[in-house]
């Protein structure tokens, strides 16, 4: 640098060539201004430089360098140098050296002077303490620089998006995944137009668009193609920064990969549906045993009313009128046993069963009446306290009455040869929650194993099958009720069920 010809003269500082005005201008400018020659001797420095260097210095760019930091000697003195010798306007930042021994970041700027011909005659500058500055963006890059070591760290895939919803950045994480190449800025908006599943491509940009254009937050499933080329699926979310005023300065995207749960979701579905199927399966069974048991009553009766008919039919003098009644009771029993298979054909087909309106207590007389013979042949008086004014129940008609036959029955049974007055007590209520409630009460042995008659095929029975009582309770929660079984406190048992009323 030429800094060694004729040296200014510092006890004859040029502001006296200023007038008052611009000479008081510059002392208060807060910052450093300065002149110097075409060659760089300086011919004026403010008072505020001169209270940093210390009076009279510096003299010329000489003077300057050495208190410039030994890390910015070089390129300040190249960028001097190539402003002199080009009469380029002057910019630099660094750090100077101030009396009192402390370096401090300025900004320098520098602008020649020149004469009508282009000749420069003079550099005008000024020096601006920028310490407080330099801190703080040397503070707010070294916060950045944690930022994103901790962004980077986190297990989930981090992104950022300008406000109009560019990605600018994506974390090392979410590089990885995606197999992304971080040193080219320009990959990572190119690479999110193929990152995504083809069937989720589309919702996700609508979604994308939606809350780009309303600020609202984003959350969505989707799959996305990672490095390896497998899709997995991520739940995303991202949300808007907004400044002070309520404007999104960035959109922040957080993704976190979710295939395993969506696995062990689907994995739990196959089991329940494996589980469904067997449950479907074990029904089968149930249903087969059931078809037996249903049949076989009817088919039975068939059987002995075929004899009692015979027997009428063979008397001497034959009793064709007995002949014809037991000859009805057949017929009657081989309609019951087609009417069952009609209904199982039926829950094949599944149809909905025949609903009616009934009145409960008609029902039960029906069904009493029905079984006549049987409590004639087994010595068994019936007592029916029915109550008064129930409401209606909708029901399957012919449900229902195996219902009543089947606990009829094992009342009956239970009291073979155990009690010489055999009385079966049926009752029918109405709870205080609007459900009729029917029980068949017997004076018989009472459940040996109450807690496992409702398991299909227990049976105490020599020649029992075990399905009536599980059909009966299946019958009546298919009509939303409820069945089951007691000890009485005086011996024997007491069945009972529940229906739920449909008007009152
Ligand atoms: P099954 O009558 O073919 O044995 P159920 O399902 O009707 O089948 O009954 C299962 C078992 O429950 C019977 O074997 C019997 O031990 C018992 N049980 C049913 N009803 C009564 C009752 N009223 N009193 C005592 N035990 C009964």
């Amino acid at each position: 640098m030429s800094n060694n010809e004729a040296p200014t003269n510092e006890n004859a500082p040029s502001r006296e060539i200023r007038n008052g005005g611009e000479l008081a201008l510059l002392e208060t400018i807060p910052g450093h201004v300065w002149s110097t020659d075409p060659v760089g001797r300086f011919t004026f420095r403010n008072r505020s430089m001169e209270s940093f260097f210390g009076g009279g210095f510096p003299r010329d760019l000489g003077d300057w360098l050495e208190r410039v930091h030994t890390d910015d000697q070089r390129p300040v003195a190249e960028t001097w140098q190539a402003s002199i010798d080009t009469g380029q306007p002057l910019e630099s930042a660094h750090r100077l050296c101030g009396i009192d021994d402390k370096y401090r970041w300025f900004r320098v700027s520098g602008r020649p002077v020149r004469d009508v011909f282009g000749h420069i005659l003079a550099w005008h500058g000024q020096t601006i303490d920028i310490e407080d500055e330099k801190r703080a963006a040397e503070e707010l890059r070294a916060r950045s620089i944690e930022l994103s070591l901790l962004v980077d760290i986190v297990p989930s895939h981090v992104w950022l998006m300008a406000p109009e919803g560019t990605t600018t950045t994506v974390n090392k994480h979410m590089a990885d995944f995606l197999g992304l190449d971080l040193s080219n800025a320009g990959n990572v908006e190119a690479v999110m137009e193929t990152i995504f599943h083809p069937d989720d491509s589309e919702p996700v940009r609508s979604e994308l668009g939606r809350c780009l254009a309303t600020g609202e937050s984003f959350s969505m499933s989707y799959r996305l193609l990672r490095a390896d080329d497998t899709f997995r699926w991520m739940l995303g979310r991202v949300e808007p920064i907004r400044d002070k005023d309520g404007n999104i300065v960035q959109w922040f995207g957080l993704c976190h990969d979710i295939e395993d749960q969506v696995q062990a979701a689907a994995a739990l579905r196959r089991s329940a549906e494996q589980l469904a199927h067997a449950a479907r399966a074990a029904n089968l069974s149930q249903l087969a045993a059931s078809i037996a048991h249903e049949i076989n009553q009817p088919l039975t009766a068939v059987v002995t009313d075929s004899e009692v008919c015979v027997r009428w039919l063979s008397a001497d003098p034959p009793n064709v009128e007995r002949g014809k009644q037991a000859a009805e009771r057949v017929t009657q029993d081989a309609l019951s046993a087609l009417d069952i298979v009609g209904r199982i054909r039926a829950l094949f087909r599944r149809q909905p069963q025949t609903r009616t309106m009934e009145d409960i207590n008609r029902l039960v007389t029906e069904v009493v009446a029905l079984m006549s013979d049987e409590f004639s042949a087994n010595m068994t008086r019936v007592d029916m306290e029915l109550g008064v004014h129930l409401p209606t129940v909708a029901l399957d008609r012919i449900q229902v009455q195996q219902v009543l036959v089947n606990l009829i029955r094992n009342g009956i049974q239970a009291m073979d040869g155990t009690n010489p007055a055999r009385a079966l007590k049926i009752k029918s209520t109405c709870d205080p929650a609007n459900a009729i409630l029917v029980s068949v009460e017997d004076a018989g042995t009472g459940f040996t194993h109450p807690d496992r008659v409702f398991e299909p095929f227990f049976t105490t029975k020599s020649n029992g099958m075990g399905m009536g009582l599980p059909i009966c309770r299946s019958i009546v929660e298919a009509h939303g009720g409820r069945l089951w079984v007691e000890n009485n406190l005086t011996g024997g048992a007491t069945v009972s069920f529940t229906l739920p009323a449909t008007e009152t």
